[in-house]
Parts: structure tokens; C-alpha cells; sequence
């Protein structure tokens, strides 16, 4: 248990808790975010790492109630050197005379004096590699490390999920080996090897899942259906639009497929505002004509009522009953509804992914559609496989990966992609802005609130943080407070609000009550507020290209000009893609190739798509290979259903829990 853990008291618990560390295995996998490389130099004036003798009982003084100074005296194998440090009153009890120390610090030739800005009670002789970690305040980098290893002490069992042939085929050090030294490296090359491990262990995870999902499916039948594929176009005529060439086909693509009698296991992967929605109704609408009920999903309840009312419209015509199960639905209603649902009078159900609850029981499932599927997880896409034990499913993401890669992290589905936009659709006008050019920007948000229209503002962070210089929402919803006088009405939206109260400040942004909504990147994918037409990006150099990309897609929802702002220190090339393309899937190309840091094209990760240390696209190889490796594991193994891999069959059941 994390408590137990010496050093950690309850305030230490809480802080841990804020940074994501629940469970002792939390905290041994907080991996540090980068290292540092300490080196001997020479003493000459300027910033120096100087290893010596402590020479003087150090003496502390106390110039004012929060600033002290430490002074001593340090022999080096030349001379004497004196050492100030300020407010590390704490340490005069840790230096003892005659101990070997390392003084960090900037050195004054003149006073034969160091300023001290950290010291380590150790000599060091070489290079010395130093983790760094997230911090929040109150708890420092140094501080984590120490309680890491307080852990990896005590901790008893270690688990490894790289079953043995592949260790040695890899020449890995064991598990608990490597996880020490990503902890506490001591040279370079045994720790890229750790780290590399642990990377290749989390992503042989993950295929692992995936190609075991795929393995199972090929031997499952499902449904089939008598009438013919072209009685979609009935519905098709009826819109008041041309479908697009690549709406078409992927419409027969999953006609075809509810047609004939194997499970469908498809994913539309389509940008935003490529018009998928219609492409999972005319699906409804085949399934609806064939006798079989559907269940659509969204991630959110306000992405979930807004299908419903787009939906009814378009099945006015038809003798198609849709119903909306939300959270926030009375009992009563629940009841009426899961009745009606059994009894097989409500054709369509929408809903958050609570429609799967095994208290909602349909009478005849045929097809199962998740919007947004890159918000669910691994875990998840079973779950749906699973509800109606012979029902068709359809994902739809909007994320324009790159063909390959959706090949493999998508591998246990087939894929139909929409490539082009519906005409009609302005482009959004996207630009570049320095910091130093706020005010600029400041205005014309001002003139577009004033023409009635309103404003998304995004940026990297929630509240101020020490360790990095960015923006947060907190501090930005203050400033533009003041900047506007406190005339326009600001929403604020982040991740660590409640989903009850995130779908309340998205609401008042949509019904115009608040015309700037201030946010992280939390801003509900797929989510239309057809009013919002500017949306700038604080940080932008801290954000994925595609990221981006799927953030402005908020804006543009209509026939009205859009502007997207993009505001960074530097005008950089990368941004520049954004100016220049509007196209999802060359943009997501664009940004693999220049390897932006920690984005996965956009992929908003969640469940257990979240990783911990592996970057599925700075990792591209280790996944290629987790992938091959996983497949051939699965295929030896599957038969005795992984009798020598224990914690295989842990996630093989968990994979596969049934109704
Ligand atoms: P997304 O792929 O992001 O889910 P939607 O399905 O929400 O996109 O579609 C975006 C908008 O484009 C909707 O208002 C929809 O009615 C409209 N639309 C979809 N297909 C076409 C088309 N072929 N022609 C014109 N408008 C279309
Ligand atoms: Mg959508």
C-alpha cells in the first residue's frame, strides 16, 4: 500500500494522489520525464560541479524570516573553496567535516566563492545521470526518487509481462533490474536499455490485447440478413444532400458486411466534419429494415442528445423509433424505456456507454455503433463485441492516422476511411501570432464576440505550475477577465472537473450564455456549437499538429468564416503545416515525420490506451515489433490457452467477459 510506503504521511499521500499515484505499482511506474547528466568541471569562473571535503563546520545565518545562508568550506584537490547556499538551513546537520561532497553552483574567481544551488553528499567521478519528475508543489523531483526507492525496497512482487524467450532474444536485463536503473541510472547505455524495455513491455501489452481480440474473432459467425444491400439507397434519397464518394463506400462497405453472415468488426476513421454521422444512420437504417434493433454510443451524454435530435430528424420520415437513455433520465422513464426495449418497439437507443449496462436488455441487437472510439479503450471494444452475442459493430473515429499505423493499433477491425470533406464547408483561416502580439489578438476576439459570434480558448495546462513556463486556464480566464473588463461572460472547462460539471459549462457555452470558453484539451470532440467561429490556441508549440487539427474542428461548423489562432513564442515550420493544409490525414503524416513529442496524432488517450512510458508514435519500431512478437505468441500459445503465462490468462478473461 502506498501509505506504508516510509515517507509517505498524509499529506505526502494527498500530493502523490494529485499527481496520479494511487498504488505502490503507480508510484514505481512514475517514470522520469527526462534526466539530467551532472558532470566534474574544472573550477573557473562561472556555473561549476566541483567535488571536495567539507572543511568547515558549516555556519548558518539569518538575514530575514525567509531567507538563510549556509556557509562553509570545501577542500578540492587543488585549494580551498568557500560555499554559500541559501535557505538549505535544513542540511548544516548532513555536513559533517570530512565528508565527500559535490557542490553545484556558479563560482566567483574573485571571492574564491561558490554559490551553491544544489549539493549532492556524494563525490561524483563521472558523469552522473539524474532523473527528473513531475512535480507538483510541495513535493520535489528529489523527494519522488526517494520514495520510489523507499518503494523498490520493499516491494515485493514484480510481474513481467515479456515472457522469458523474448527477454533473451532482446538481451534485456530482468525486470527488476531495469526498473531500477530507469530509477537510478548509472550510465547511459544500461539505462536507454531499461527504458527501452519497459517501453517494449507496455506496447507487447497492448498488441498482445488487440491481436488476441483478433484472433478470437475469426472464428465467430454472426448474423446475416436476407434483404438486398441496395434497400439503403431508399434512405439515401431522402437527404437533402449528395452523399460524398467516400460516405458511399463506406456504406457498402458495412451494408455489405451486416449482409452476409460474419461478424462485422469495422472502423470508419474519418475526420472531423467528414460527415460520419450519416454513414452509422443509412448502417441504422439497413440493420432497422433487416428486423434488428441498434444501440449507438457516444463518449459523452451532451454528444449522445445531440445525435438523438439530429437523428429523429432524419428518420421523421421512416417508421423509426429512436430513444435517448442518459444519466440524468427519470426511473420511471428508465423503466418504460428498458421495457419497450425488450419487448423490441424502440428500433434505435442512444446513449453514453451505460446503454451497455447488463440491466439494458434488448430483444433483438443487430448492430452495436461507438462514436468517438478512440475515447474507449482495448477493454472496451470487447464489451461491445459482447453485449448482443451475434451483433454487428461499427467504430468511428475522428482521428486521421496514418494507414499503417490505424493497421496496427486498430489490427483486430477493418477499416473504411473518409478522405474528403462534404462541399459547401468554408475552410477555417488559421494563423500565426507571437506572444508578443496578444493584443492584436485580444482585439479581434473582441470584434468577433461583438458580431454575436463566440470563442474557444485553449491552452496547455490547468492551474500555474513551477516546472514549466506555460499557460494554464485558471490564470488565462483571469487575465482576459481584466483584459474585457469583466463585461464578456467567461466559461471555464477542464479535465479535472466532474462530468456532471463539464456537460453544464459546455451547455451554457452552446446556449450562448458564456461567449468565451476557456479550456484545456478537454473540449468534447464532436461536440457542434455551430455559433463558435474563432478558436485560439495558447502554447500552440506544446500541442501535436494533429491535436490541432481535431481542436479546430470545434470551429467551421457552418457556412460562417472561421479563424483559428495559433499563438507561440516562435513562428515555427511545424505550425506552418497547419496554415498551409486542411487535410487530417497530411497533417498527421506531416507531424509523424517531424516526430512531434507525446501526441498520438491526436488521439485523445484514454482507458487503456494511456501509456505510461512508451510514445506509440516516437516508438514506432518497438510497436512494430510488440506487434509481430505478440502475434506469434498468441499463435503458440492460444491452444493451451497460455498455461505457462499466468498473467496472460488474467487478460485473456478479461477480455472476454460475456453478458
Ligand atoms: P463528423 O464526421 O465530424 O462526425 P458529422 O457527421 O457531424 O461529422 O457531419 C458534419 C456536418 O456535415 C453535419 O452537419 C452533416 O449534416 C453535414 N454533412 C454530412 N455529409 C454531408 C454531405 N455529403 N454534404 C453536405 N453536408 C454533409
Ligand atoms: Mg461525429
Amino acid at each position: 500500500m502506498l501509505k506504508d510506503i516510509k515517507g509517505v504521511g498524509p499529506k505526502i499521500l494527498n500530493l502523490l494522489n494529485k499527481l496520479g499515484i494511487y498504488t505502490s505499482q503507480d508510484l514505481i511506474d512514475f517514470f522520469p520525464f527526462k534526466y539530467n547528466t551532472i558532470e566534474p568541471t574544472l573550477l573557473t569562473q562561472g556555473p561549476v560541479v566541483i567535488t571536495g571535503i567539507v572543511e568547515t563546520t558549516p555556519i548558518t545565518t539569518y538575514i530575514k524570516k525567509s531567507l538563510n545562508k549556509l556557509s562553509f568550506r570545501i577542500e578540492t584537490k587543488d585549494q580551498l573553496v568557500n560555499i554559500v547556499i541559501f535557505n538549505r538551513a535544513f542540511m548544516k546537520n548532513n555536513l559533517r567535516r570530512g565528508m565527500e561532497i559535490t557542490v553545484l553552483g556558479e563560482y566567483d574567481e574573485k571571492r574564491n566563492t561558490i554559490t551553491a544551488s544544489n549539493i549532492m553528499l556524494k563525490s561524483i567521478d563521472k558523469p552522473y545521470i539524474e532523473p527528473v519528475y513531475h512535480t507538483t508543489s510541495g513535493i520535489s523531483s528529489k523527494l519522488i526518487s526517494n520514495l520510489i526507492n523507499n518503494c523498490l525496497e520493499t516491494h515485493p512482487e514484480v510481474i513481467d509481462y515479456i515472457p522469458e524467450y523474448l527477454v533473451q532474444q532482446y538481451d534485456y536485463p530482468d525486470k527488476q533490474t531495469s526498473t531500477y536503473l530507469i530509477h537510478n541510472p548509472d550510465d547511459l547505455s544500461t539505462m536507454q536499455k531499461s527504458i527501452e524495455r519497459a517501453k517494449y513491455e507496455e506496447l507487447f501489452r497492448f498488441m498482445f490485447k488487440i491481436n488476441y481480440l483478433k484472433s478470437c474473432r475469426t472464428e465467430v459467425d454472426g448474423l446475416s440478413r436476407t434483404i438486398e444491400e441496395d434497400v439503403v439507397r431508399e434512405f439515401i434519397s431522402s437527404l437533402s444532400f449528395e452523399l460524398t464518394k467516400d460516405q458511399q463506400s463506406a456504406i457498402e462497405d458495412i451494408v455489405h458486411d451486416l449482409h452476409v453472415s460474419k461478424r462485422m468488426n469495422r472502423l470508419l476513421l474519418g475526420d472531423v466534419g467528414s460527415g460520419k454521422t450519416i454513414v452509422a444512420v443509412a448502417s441504422v437504417f439497413y440493420n432497422f429494415r433487416s428486423g434488428y434493433q441498434s444501440a449507438l454510443l457516444a463518449p459523452t451524454e451532451i454528444l449522445a442528445t445531440q445525435h438523438y435530435f439530429n437523428i429523429t430528424k432524419m428518420f421523421e420520415s421512416f417508421d423509426i423509433r429512436v430513444e435517448l437513455l442518459k444519466g440524468k433520465t427519470t426511473k420511471k422513464e428508465r423503466t418504460r424505456i428498458l421495457e419497450d426495449l425488450k419487448n423490441g418497439s424502440i428500433d434505435l437507443l442512444i446513449g453514453t456507454h451505460a446503454v451497455l449496462e447488463s440491466d439494458v436488455q434488448f430483444a433483438n441487437l443487430g448492430l452495436v455503433i461507438t462514436d468517438e472510439q478512440h475515447r474507449f479503450g482495448v477493454n472496451q471494444r470487447s464489451i461491445f463485441q459482447n453485449k448482443g452475442k451475434l451483433s454487428d459493430v461499427l467504430y468511428m473515429s475522428a482521428t486521421p492516422i496514418p494507414r499503417t499505423y490505424a493497421l496496427t493499433i486498430y489490427g483486430d477491425m477493418d477499416i473504411s476511411i473518409i478522405k474528403t470533406k462534404p462541399n459547401g464547408r468554408k475552410e477555417i483561416t488559421t494563423i500565426l501570432k507571437t506572444q508578443r502580439e496578444i493584443k492584436d489578438v485580444l482585439s479581434m476576439m473582441l470584434e468577433e464576440i461583438k458580431r454575436g459570434y463566440s470563442v474557444y480558448v485553449v491552452c496547455p495546462l490547468i492551474e500555474p505550475s513551477d516546472e514549466m513556463k506555460l499557460m494554464d486556464a485558471i490564470t488565462l480566464r483571469e487575465k482576459l477577465n481584466s483584459a474585457f473588463g469583466n463585461k464578456v461572460p467567461i466559461g471555464l472547462l477542464h479535465g479535472r472537473m466532474k462530468p456532471q460539471e463539464k456537460e453544464e459549462v459546455m451547455e451554457a457555452f452552446k446556449d450562448g450564455e458564456t461567449r468565451i470558453l476557456v479550456s484545456t484539451t478537454v473540449i468534447e470532440v464532436g461536440v457542434d456549437v455551430p455559433n463558435a467561429t474563432m478558436m485560439i490556441i495558447w502554447n500552440a508549440e506544446r500541442f501535436g499538429l494533429a491535436s490541432i487539427h481535431q481542436l479546430r474542428g470545434r470551429i467551421g461548423r457552418n457556412s460562417l468564416e472561421s479563424t483559428c489562432i495559433l499563438i507561440s513564442e516562435s513562428k515555427s515550420e511545424r505550425l506552418k503545416v497547419l496554415v498551409d493544409s486542411s487535410d487530417g490525414f497530411y497533417i498527421s503524416e506531416q507531424d509523424f515525420k517531424m516526430r512531434g513529442e507525446g501526441d498520438l496524432f491526436g488521439v485523445r488517450q484514454s482507458g487503456d490506451m494511456v501509456f505510461k512510458i512508451a510514445n506509440l508514435q516516437a516508438d514506432m519500431q518497438l510497436l512494430t515489433k510488440a506487434n509481430i512478437d505478440s502475434q506469434k505468441f498468441i499463435e503458440e500459445n492460444k491452444d493451451d490457452s497460455f498455461a505457462e503465462y499466468p498473467q496472460y490468462v488474467e487478460i485473456t478473461e478479461s477480455l472476454s467477459h460475456l453478458d
